[in-house]
C-alpha cells in the first residue's frame, strides 16, 4: 500500500476528530475510509462484552458483501482473539487450522484484530477479515490501523471526558507525529503558529509555534506569502516545490476548531516527491530506451515530426539515418546477452560523442538506431557519416576482448523523400536494407526510382516463413565446379543456394540470405541445405565418386549451441563420408571470440569434416587467427583475382597466403577465376584449387553431376 494514499486516508480520518457529530456516526466515516484503504471486505468495530464475548457495533461491507463479522463474531472471539492488548494477526498464507475453519464456515481468509485500550483495559476491537484468499497483512496496513486505533481511542476519550480536543491533545499529538505527513495549525487572523507537528519540526528544525507562517514561507515560496488568501479560505489543494528542502509537497488546508473555539487552518503537507520522482521516471522511461539511455522510438518518431515540419516551413532540408548491425544476432545468441548489451550501450555512447547528432539518436528496436541530422548540421552530413563509419571500422573492447561489429546504413533526406514521418522511417529502412543486400558494412541512400525494383523486405519475411514451414523445398542446390589447378580435374564443387519462390520469382543468396540472418531464420534454412547436400553427396560416393562437397555455413549457425550435435545428425542420417564434406565459413564477420571459436571448429573436425576460410582478404581475420584455427582451406577472395595478372599487390599477397598455408597444412582455392590469363599466372604459384565462371557457373546440382561426374538419374 503506498504512503501517499496512506498518508491522505489517515488526514481525512483526522478531519473527524474533533466532530461534533455522535460516535456511532463518526466511527461510520472512519470504517469507511479505512476499509476503502485496506480494500478489504469487512471491517467492524466489536464491543467486548463482559470480558467473555463481543458484539458488532459497526460493520461496514464492500460492495453489499454479507455481514461476515455479525455472524461469525462468537468464533472469531473463540477461536482467534488473543485475548489482551495485542494485536491479532492472520494471513491467508497462515494459521491452517483456524484458518480452515473460518474459511468453509464464513469465507474469511484473513483476519486482523486490533484491540481499543481505554484506561489500561480493552473495551472494543477493530476486525478487518477479507474475503480475498491470498491476503496478506502488510506492515504498513497494520501500522495504519494501529494508528486509526490511537485516534479512536482518542475519540473515545474525548466523547467520555466530554471535554476539548485540548484534553486529548497529548494522545492527539503522538498520532499526528506519526502521521507521515506535515501536519500545522496557523490562526487564521494572525498568521500566527498554534501547532507543528514533528515532521515539520525536523524540517526546519526549530519550534515554530507563535511565529507567523509567513515567516517561514511555510507554503513553500515567499511570494505566495506577500498577498495571501488562503488561510481565508476553507479548504485548498495544492502541489509545490520548496526548493529549501528540494522537495515536493502536497498540501491540503482545511478550517478547524481549535482548543480555544477558534475556527483556525490547518495546513496537511505530504512529501510527494517519491511519486514526482517517479512521475519523472515514468516519463523519462516513456521517451528513452532502459538499456542505453538513449531516446526510444515513440520520441524519435515524435521528434522527427517536428523537424520535418520545421524543415517544410523554413525550406531547409534535413537527413534521417537507419543504422541495423550486422549481425548483431550472432554476438548476442553467441557470446551471450550481456555481451550485446554492452555493445549496444558502447555504441549508443559513441554515437552521442559524434559532433552535431549527440541529442538525436534513437534506438528504434533491438539492433536498430536512428539519427536525424537537424538542417542545421546538414552542411555536415558527409562528415558525420564518415565519424559513424569510422566508429564501426574500429574494434569494440568489451570484457578486455576485441570485437568488430559492422553496420548497414540507409540515408533518407526531408521534406524531399517524404513528409510523413513513418513513410520516412520505411524509405529509410528500405535503404538499409538494400545497403545489405549489397554486402553489408555500407551506406545506402533511398533512391524513389529503385524502390519499385527492390523486392520489400517484409514480403521476403513472410515468405521466407512460408517457405521454411512447407519444408524448405524452394530452396535449391546449386553447385559451382572446383577444379585442381594442376591436373586441370574437378575435385568437387561449392553448394550455393537458390530460392524458387512461388511469390517472389527466382532469389539470389544476396536477395535473401542477410535477412535470414538478420532473423535468425538462416539456422533451420542452412540445415535443410546441408541436410540436402549430404545426400546428394552419398549418392555421388554411391555412384563410385568420392568428390568433395563445399557447403556454407553461416557465423549465425556456427554459434547455435547445438551446431555440433546438428552436423552429427546429418551425417548419421543421410550416410554420408564426412570427409567429402568442407564446411566454408567467411571471415569478414570476424568474431574474435577466438577460443570458444576454435572449440566450436575443433569439434566439427572431429567428425571428419572440413573448414575452409573463406572469403580471405575482406575481413579483419589477422595471420594468427589463421594459424590457431587449423583451417583446411583458404579460399582467397575474388578481390585478389579480378587484377591478378596486372597488380602486383594481388600476386604478393596471394605468394605469401600459399607460402603459409603450406608452412601450416592448408590447401588454398582462389574464387572468381574469369580468363585464361588469370589461369596462367595462378598456375604459375603453387594453387592447389581454382573455382570460377572459367569453368563453370554454380548450375542446378543435376546439371553438375552430369556435366562434371558423369552421373545420369534416371
Ligand atoms: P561465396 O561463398 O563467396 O560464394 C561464391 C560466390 O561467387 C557465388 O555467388 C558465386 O556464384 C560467385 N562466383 C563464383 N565464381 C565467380 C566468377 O568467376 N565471377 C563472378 N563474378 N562470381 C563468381 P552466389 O552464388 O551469388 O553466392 C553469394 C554468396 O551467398 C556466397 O558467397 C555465400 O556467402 C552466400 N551463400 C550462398 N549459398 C549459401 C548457403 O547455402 N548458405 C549460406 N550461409 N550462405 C550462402
Ligand atoms: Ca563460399
Ligand atoms: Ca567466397
Amino acid at each position: 500500500m503506498d504512503e501517499y494514499g496512506k498518508s491522505l486516508a489517515l488526514s481525512e480520518i483526522v478531519s473527524h476528530l474533533d466532530s461534533a457529530e455522535s460516535f456511532a456516526d463518526i466511527v461510520q466515516k472512519i470504517l469507511e475510509i479505512m476499509g476503502d484503504y485496506l480494500k478489504v471486505s469487512n471491517l467492524g468495530l466489536m464491543t467486548i462484552i463482559d470480558g467473555d464475548r463481543f458484539e458488532v457495533f459497526y460493520e461496514w461491507t464492500r460492495d453489499d458483501r454479507v455481514e461476515i463479522l455479525e455472524r461469525a463474531s462468537d468464533d472469531i472471539w473463540d477461536d482467534t482473539i488473543v485475548y489482551g492488548e495485542d494485536i491479532y494477526i492472520m494471513s491467508a498464507n497462515e494459521h491452517v487450522g483456524k484458518r480452515e475453519f473460518l474459511y468453509t464456515k464464513y469465507g474469511i481468509s484473513a483476519l486482523l484484530a486490533r484491540p481499543v485500550v481505554i484506561n489500561n483495559k480493552p473495551q472494543m476491537v477493530i476486525v478487518a477479515a477479507d474475503d480475498n484468499p491470498t491476503r496478506v497483512w502488510d506492515l504498513s496496513s497494520i501500522q495504519f490501523i494501529t494508528n486509526v486505533v490511537r485516534m479512536i481511542e482518542s475519540i473515545i476519550l474525548r466523547k467520555m471526558s466530554n471535554r476539548s480536543l485540548y484534553s486529548s491533545h497529548a494522545a492527539l499529538k503522538g498520532i499526528l507525529d506519526n502521521m507521515g505527513s506535515g501536519l500545522f495549525v496557523v490562526d487564521k487572523n494572525t498568521k500566527e503558529i498554534l501547532f507543528i507537528n514533528d515532521k515539520i519540526y525536523s524540517l526546519y528544525k526549530k519550534d515554530l509555534i507563535g511565529c507567523k507562517c509567513s515567516d517561514f514561507a511555510m507554503c513553500g515560496n515567499p511570494k505566495y506569502c506577500t498577498d495571501c488568501t488562503r488561510l481565508q479560505h476553507n479548504v485548498g489543494h495544492w502541489e509545490n516545490y520548496d526548493s529549501r528542502f528540494m522537495r515536493w509537497f502536497d498540501v491540503r488546508t482545511s478550517e478547524i476548531t481549535w482548543v480555544d473555539g477558534n475556527l483556525v487552518s490547518l495546513f496537511n503537507m505530504v512529501d510527494i516527491t517519491e511519486k514526482k520522482k517517479y512521475e519523472k521516471r515514468i516519463e523519462f522511461q516513456a521517451n528513452n530506451d532502459f538499456l542505453t539511455g538513449l531516446y526510444n522510438r515513440m520520441r524519435c518518431e515524435a521528434d522527427l515530426y517536428e523537424v520535418i515540419s520545421k524543415s517544410i516551413e523554413a525550406e531547409t532540408t534535413g537527413y534521417m539515418m537507419f543504422i541495423d548491425l550486422d549481425n548483431f544476432k550472432h554476438i548476442n545468441d553467441g557470446l551471450g546477452h550481456q555481451h550485446g548489451d554492452m555493445l549496444l550501450k558502447l555504441i549508443s555512447m559513441g554515437l552521442q560523442q559524434i559532433e552535431g547528432i549527440s541529442d538525436s539518436c534513437y534506438r528504434v528496436g533491438g539492433d536498430e538506431f536512428i539519427i536525424i541530422v537537424q538542417p542545421e548540421q546538414s552542411d555536415n552530413i558527409d562528415r558525420i557519416i564518415e565519424d559513424i563509419m569510422d566508429m564501426f571500422n574500429k574494434p569494440w573492447l568489451i570484457n578486455g576482448t576485441e570485437y568488430y561489429s559492422t553496420m548497414s546504413m540507409g540515408v533518407v533526406c526531408f521534406p524531399e523523400d517524404g513528409t510523413d514521418v513513418n513513410d520516412l522511417i520505411k524509405k529509410a529502412d528500405i535503404a538499409m536494407y538494400d545497403a545489405k543486400k549489397g554486402g553489408k558494412n555500407r551506406i545506402e541512400y533511398y533512391n524513389a526510382a529503385d524502390e519499385g525494383l527492390s523486392i520489400k523486405r517484409l514480403d521476403v519475411e513472410k515468405n521466407m516463413r512460408s517457405a521454411i514451414a512447407i519444408g524448405g523445398m524452394e530452396f535449391e542446390l546449386y553447385i559451382q565446379p572446383i577444379m585442381d589447378a594442376v591436373s586441370g580435374e574437378c575435385i568437387g564443387g561449392e553448394s550455393l543456394i537458390r530460392w524458387n519462390s512461388h511469390e517472389l520469382g527466382f532469389l539470389m543468396p544476396m536477395d535473401f540470405i542477410p535477412l535470414a540472418e538478420h532473423l535468425g531464420l538462416i539456422v533451420m534454412i542452412g540445415e535443410y541445405f546441408l541436410r540436402k547436400a549430404c545426400q546428394v553427396n552419398k549418392k555421388w560416393s554411391d555412384y563410385g565418386q568420392e568428390k568433395k562437397l563445399h557447403v556454407n555455413l553461416s557465423i549465425v549457425q556456427l554459434v547455435q549451441n547445438n551446431i555440433v550435435e546438428t552436423i552429427t545428425n546429418i551425417i548419421k542420417d543421410t550416410g554420408v563420408n564426412p570427409e567429402n564434406i568442407i564446411l566454408e565459413i567467411t571471415e569478414s564477420l570476424a568474431i574474435n571470440d577466438m577460443s570458444n571459436m576454435k572449440k566450436v571448429i575443433d569439434s566439427i573436425k572431429k567428425l571428419g569434416v572440413g573448414i575452409a576460410l573463406d572469403d580471405f582478404g575482406t575481413g579483419y581475420s589477422s595471420l594468427s587467427y589463421i594459424k590457431q584455427m587449423n583451417f583446411d582451406i583458404i579460399k582467397v577472395d575474388k578481390n585478389f583475382i579480378d587484377d591478378i595478372a596486372s597488380d602486383d599487390y594481388a600476386q604478393t599477397f596471394i605468394k605469401l597466403i600459399t607460402e603459409l598455408s603450406e608452412k601450416l597444412g592448408a590447401k588454398v582455392c582462389v574464387e572468381g577465376v574469369e580468363d585464361t590469363e588469370q589461369i596462367k599466372v595462378l598456375k604459375e604459384m603453387n594453387i592447389n584449387m581454382i573455382q570460377g565462371y572459367y569453368y563453370g557457373k554454380p548450375m542446378p546440382y543435376e546439371k553438375f553431376q552430369e556435366e562434371f561426374l558423369g552421373i545420369r538419374e534416371s
